[in-house]
């Protein structure tokens, strides 16, 4: 039972808003970004409500090594049965505003089904 703690993928990961999942297990859930940035645009969302990668490796406290392992895993993972290889995919996490991090609860992009650019920004 995942805890609804308000937030839209804390929301989409308790069910409280319905959402298509192409990817669940008990720790992640893969769904469709709303406003594709790309041919396939899919978004891997710890189900554990973690705001950034800021918090994922605080500076005092405890690294979440094991969960940042399995969440690129799973996005390799999803990517390949998606599809997107050998051609290949990109993988971003936006951390913080500047970067353009719009939802404060930690996810991946994956982004692919097309030759994406060169350059990051
Ligand atoms: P960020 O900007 O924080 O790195 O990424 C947040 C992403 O979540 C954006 O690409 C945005 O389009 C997507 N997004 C925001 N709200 C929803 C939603 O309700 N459903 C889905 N599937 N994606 C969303």
């Amino acid at each position: 039972m995942v805890k609804d703690n308000g937030c839209i993928f804390c929301r989409i990961a308790a069910g409280t808003v319905p959402s298509t999942k192409l990817f669940e297990d008990g720790e992640f859930l893969c769904v469709r970004d709303i406003q594709p940035q790309a041919k396939v645009h899919l978004l891997v969302i710890p189900k554990e409500n973690i705001s950034s990668l800021d918090e994922a490796f605080p500076v005092h406290g405890h690294p979440r090594h094991e969960l940042m392992g399995r969440l690129l895993e799973t996005a390799t993972k999803v990517a390949r049965q998606q599809g997107l290889l050998p051609e290949g995919f990109r993988l971003a996490i936006n951390t913080g505003r500047a970067a353009g991090q719009t939802v404060f609860h930690l996810h991946v992009h994956i982004l692919g089904g097309e030759a994406l650019g060169a350059t990051f920004a």
